[in-house]
């Protein structure tokens, strides 16, 4: 291994045992015995930075582009499980469904139906996690709650993918709106999931939760958080 890689994992090192200590306060904080998951969020970042996440300890991994995320899959294997947590386009569905574990941004009754295409044209089973919309605006994506529109509502989306032959109904997903106090969002979240688990009591996945306001997700019973720039460093966009 070369001096850069050396470096490289002394860093992943520090900065994941500083995200885990984290994630233990809050637990702890919030009174849970139960596990919250480690999604690292790699996007942007290499291959390379996968594997050594992956000899740390690291067993999940998130991407939000099928362009970036099939190649690197396709280069790590399935070492660890991967989480496509970004906006997908129904014509994205079947790349996505040939090497994701869960998809966390599942927003319409017409994506669910593409996913499960995929999935059964790939003879496999996604786990999928509905995204809800904490803020009602269609553009950042998200099922509405208590909406009846036949494509986005949160009630029709769940029942769409809850009997899909090649999906499994784990849960719930959210992302803070833009400028609102996550603490505020994700009580609502926390409000969502409950009235949730009456219809789909066995979907207990709440993803929630990126490296500015994982304590917040947390404390709200976030059972997943997705974290990206705390673990691998800020993101640097080309263009
Ligand atoms: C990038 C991304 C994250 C991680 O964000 P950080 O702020 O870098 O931790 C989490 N969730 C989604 C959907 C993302 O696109």
């Amino acid at each position: 291994m070369s001096a850069a890689d050396d470096t490289r994992r002394a860093e992943l090192a520090e900065n994941l045992a500083r995200v885990r200590a984290r994630i233990d306060a809050a637990r702890s904080a919030a009174g849970r015995t139960d596990d919250v998951t480690l999604v690292a969020v790699t996007k942007t970042y290499p291959a390379g930075d996968v594997a050594l996440l992956a000899d740390l300890g690291v067993t999940d991994i998130g991407e939000n582009k099928d362009q970036e995320a099939a190649p690197k899959a396709a280069e790590v294997g399935r070492r660890v499980r991967w989480h496509f947590v970004g906006q997908l386009q129904r014509n994205k569905a079947r790349s996505v469904s040939a090497y994701a574990d869960v998809v966390h941004s599942v927003d319409s009754v017409r994506l669910a139906a593409a996913l499960d295409r995929g999935a059964q044209g790939h003879e496999r089973v996604l786990d999928v996690l509905v995204q809800v919309s904490l803020d009602g605006d269609p553009e950042r994506g998200g099922a509405l709650p208590d909406s009846a529109d036949p494509d986005r509502g949160l009630a029709g989306v769940a029942g769409a993918v809850a009997g899909a032959d090649a999906l499994r109904l784990a849960g719930l997903m959210a992302v803070a709106p833009l400028g609102a106090e996550p603490d505020a969002a994700f009580a609502r979240l926390a409000e969502i999931a409950a009235a949730f688990h009456v219809d789909h009591p066995t979907a207990t996945v709440l993803s929630a939760g990126m490296s500015d306001d994982l304590e917040n997700a947390i404390r709200h019973g976030a059972t997943h958080v997705r974290i990206g720039s705390a673990l691998l460093g800020k993101r640097h966009y080309l263009g």
